[in-house]
């Protein structure tokens, strides 16, 4: 039965499980899904804050200008002034540094003139000036980050902040990766007319990580229904996710739904609505979710990047499963497949007016890898219909790395 990409998205989500979660160091914890609530261990700033160099002061100390205060001492970013602030007082203070007691606003030094014991205030200030006061950011309690979000290059300064030396992060799910075809020989060999390289391990194992995931690839298997059956049996064993490629078709050689059916595997789907990767296979055995995509490069990374991706998020409790989507203005017709949602490689650019365009790229199917490398998202065309130029559509972006 050929099934739509919604109705497979919702098999792999009722099916795949949570990994759990273990507790790393911060440091180890980039790009990682975070598995608890961040939470504010104090206020922040903790105190009231200066935002300038300058003087710690009463404003109503300076309303009538030139104002000449005595300077009692200096606050400095880790060094507070303990003492308070009384009336015709200043204290010296740097950006940064804990407001004292007293004051109620700061002036900034270019508006001062300091002679010894004294500072000279030649502009008035107002209450709260250039002061952040304590909790103006965060209140201590407050939830700062909750779980499901990866910690990025930006936010991991947050449970730093907080006090987060370790934090509890979802598990990554262990990905094997088996590409399949007689034809296939490694990277480095040189191809006989009848062979082709194998490119699709190193780009899904790099898919893979990108997700957050481990991969790891395994040999290349041939076209033979015993030796597939025992490399994908040992491979289950002790992986979260097998990933194959190639040999899901109807060709008297695709035989690893054959395979997965001899081992006792439990099949979910096999065909899809979908352009590229009608033969996708998503199966479950020894408890490995098994992924059987098409050959074709361009089918295994749009195939990938629809349920395998979505797979290794759901196994990591990510709040987001899905690729940012959006729309975007066509700039040529496109049309889909019959009876297939059909999703178009294409490139994105900023007109002059700031909207958004796709362009779909120039390409010869599913096999036309050099030109698909160029993608930077997928125009989605429901089936059956066509979008014409200069309409929005429907998109996914792709990420980049
Ligand atoms: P299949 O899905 O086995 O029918 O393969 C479809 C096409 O993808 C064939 O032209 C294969 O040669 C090609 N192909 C299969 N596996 C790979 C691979 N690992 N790297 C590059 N091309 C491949
Ligand atoms: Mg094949």
């Amino acid at each position: 039965m050929m099934i739509s990409v919604d109705e497979a998205l919702q098999i792999i989500e009722r099916e795949t499980p949570p990994l759990g979660s273990e507790r790393v160091e911060l440091a180890h914890a980039l790009n990682r899904v975070i598995a608890e609530d961040i939470v504010a261990d104090t206020d922040m700033p903790p105190f009231d804050r200066s935002q300038m160099d300058g003087y710690a002061v009463r404003a109503s100390d300076t309303q009538n200008t030139p104002a000449k205060l005595t300077l009692i001492g200096e606050s400095a970013a880790g060094r507070g002034f303990s003492g308070a602030i009384s009336p015709g007082e200043a204290v010296r203070i740097m950006t940064g540094a804990p407001v004292p007691a007293g004051a109620d606003a700061v002036q900034k030094i270019e508006l001062t003139s300091e002679t010894e014991d004294f500072v000279t205030i030649h502009e008035p200030t107002s209450e709260g000036r250039y002061i952040v006061p304590r909790a103006a950011e965060v209140q201590k309690g407050a939830t700062v980050i909750a779980r499901g979000e990866l910690l990025s290059p930006i936010s991991v300064a947050v449970p730093a902040a907080f006090g987060y030396a370790n934090i509890n992060v979802a598990k990554q799910p262990r990905v094997a990766i088996l590409a399949t075809g007689t034809e296939i020989v490694d990277i480095s060999s040189k191809p006989n007319p009848d062979q082709i390289r194998n490119s699709n391990s190193l780009m899904l194992a790099a898919l893979c990580s990108q997700a957050g995931a481990i991969p790891h690839i395994l040999p290349t298997a041939g076209d033979d229904l015993a030796q597939l059956k025992q490399i994908i049996a040992e491979a289950t064993q002790d992986c979260d996710i097998l990933i194959t490629t190639g040999g899901v078709s109807v060709g008297k050689y695709d035989l690893t739904k054959a395979a997965l059916t001899e081992l006792g595997a439990q099949l979910y789907f096999e065909k899809l609505r979908l352009k590229p990767g009608k033969p996708t296979v998503f199966a479950k055995l020894n408890k490995t979710f098994v992924f059987g995509l098409p050959g074709n490069p361009v089918s295994a990374a749009v195939t990938y990047y629809l349920f395998v991706r979505t797979a290794i998020r759901l196994m990591q409790s990510a709040r987001e499963t899905q690729l940012p989507a959006g729309h975007a203005i066509l700039t040529g017709d496109v049309k889909a497949a019959p009876k297939r949602t059909t999703y178009l490689p294409a490139t994105l650019a900023t007109d002059a007016a700031g909207r958004l365009l796709a362009t779909p790229l120039r390409w010869q199917g599913s096999s036309d890898f050099t030109t698909f490398a160029q993608t930077q998202a997928l125009i989605i065309i429901p089936e059956n219909t066509t979008i014409p130029s200069n309409t929005p559509a429907k998109i996914i972006h792709l990420p980049t790395p």
